[in-house]
Formats: C-alpha cells, sequence, structure tokens
C-alpha cells in the first residue's frame, strides 16, 4: 500500500494519464482525501470510506488498473464522497445522487482527447444512458481490459472458454466451467464440490477438457 508523501504529483502521473494529474491531485487536497494505491482486489476496483474518529476521507484504488480504468474508478470514489458530504448517509450507495454526481465528474474529463475515441463513446453511453452506471457495465469493462498490461500468456479470461473445461485459479483450485446465470459464470469447484459465481471477465488458467483432478486419481489408483 502506497500513501501518498514526499511527491505526490509523481506518483499520479505512474497511475493516471498525465493531463488530469493536477486536477485529480487538486481534488484530493479540496476534499481532503487520503488516497491509496492498493494491492489488486478481485471483489473491487476500489472504494471510499468516509471520514470518521478523526480520520480523513480515504480512497483506495487498485494498482494494477490502467490509466483510463483508474481515472475512471477514481471519479466513481469521488462522487461517492461528494455524495457523502451533501447527503450523509441519507441515500442509496448507486442511486440519483450518486448518478448525477458521477456523470457531472465524468463530463469535465470527455472531449478533451484523454481516452481513445472507443472508451469515450461508452463512458457516455455508461453515464448518460446506461442505468447500470455503478461500474458493472460489461461492454466499457471489456473495452478497458485491452488497454490492461497483456495477460500472461497461460491465462485468459472465463467467457473465452468453452462450457465444461477446466480452469486453475491463483491459489490452485480447480473449476469446471458451467452455465452463464444472469451476469456471471456459475462454476464447480473440483476441490470442493461446490459452485461459485464468477464474473465474465475473471482471469483464470485454462487446463483442457479433462477432469484433471479425476485423472491424477486414476493414474493414483492405477500405479
Ligand atoms: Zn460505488
Amino acid at each position: 500500500m502506497f500513501e501518498m508523501k514526499s511527491d505526490p504529483r509523481q506518483i499520479l502521473k505512474s497511475y493516471l494519464p498525465e493531463s488530469v494529474v493536477d486536477e485529480v491531485y487538486k481534488s484530493v487536497l479540496d476534499h481532503k482525501v487520503s488516497l491509496h494505491f492498493t494491492r489488486a482486489r478481485n471483489s473491487k476496483l476500489g472504494d471510499f470510506r468516509p471520514a470518521h474518529a478523526g480520520k480523513p476521507h480515504r480512497i483506495s484504488l487498485n494498482h494494477n488498473l490502467n490509466p483510463y480504468e483508474m481515472l475512471i474508478t477514481w471519479v466513481h470514489e469521488l462522487a461517492h464522497l461528494i455524495t457523502f458530504e451533501k447527503h450523509g448517509r441519507q441515500h442509496q450507495p448507486h442511486g440519483i445522487e450518486w448518478k448525477q454526481n458521477f456523470a457531472r465528474l465524468m463530463v469535465s474529463f470527455l472531449h478533451r482527447g484523454i481516452f481513445p475515441d472507443e472508451i469515450e463513446e461508452a463512458i457516455k453511453y455508461h453515464v448518460l444512458i446506461s442505468k447500470a452506471a455503478n461500474g458493472s457495465d460489461l461492454h466499457l469493462k471489456r473495452l478497458l481490459k485491452a488497454y490492461d498490461k497483456p495477460l500472461d500468456e497461460h491465462k485468459t479470461t472465463i467467457e473465452t472458454l468453452t462450457e465444461g473445461s477446466y480452469f486453475k485459479v491463483h491459489d490452485g483450485r480447480i473449476f469446471q466451467k458451467g452455465q452463464l446465470l444472469r451476469k456471471r459464470f456459475k462454476c464447480l469447484c473440483m476441490n470442493d464440490k461446490r459452485f461459485y459465481l464468477f464474473s465474465q471477465l475473471a482471469v483464470v488458467e485454462p487446463i483442457g477438457n479433462e477432469n484433471p483432478i479425476l485423472s491424477l486419481y486414476l493414474t493414483k489408483k492405477s500405479s
């Protein structure tokens, strides 16, 4: 976790599009935010915790986001902060008050050549039209993913695998890809025989169409 100390602008420059660094830094100062770049969390891209017990507002952002996704996530969390400053806890987390703040802040970064055209179009749709303007817009996420550092060659997103094939996750557990339920894939964990839901863009390591645990077991048994 990196807390901003000596030269905050230099740190911001390594995470964000260069032309927005001064503005973001100004918002950090204006709103007295303690900003942290954290380890990559699977469950979220960033989060906001309101000031309490003498501690300032805290925004954290996953360190591995590409500069465009980092900026969008910063704006998302800043919109939470601004909504909190005005309404306290009396609002829905991604309700109308938050949406208006998010859209207003996001629009201020458009038409300035900050984002590639296709991303800019998707952002416009995302903030102005889409009802799911809470960061769950898969179209925008897919476009943004193209700007991530290339994946390890052994890995891919789960949506590219065929149903029924097997894959491994970072902690070594093995799963079989199942059906898409609403927005997530229901996959069977071969280690504990339970079902788990995976985001369509979860990064996994494919290991073919044969259950590797079963074949391991058979090999052991027959030897
Ligand atoms: Zn949020």
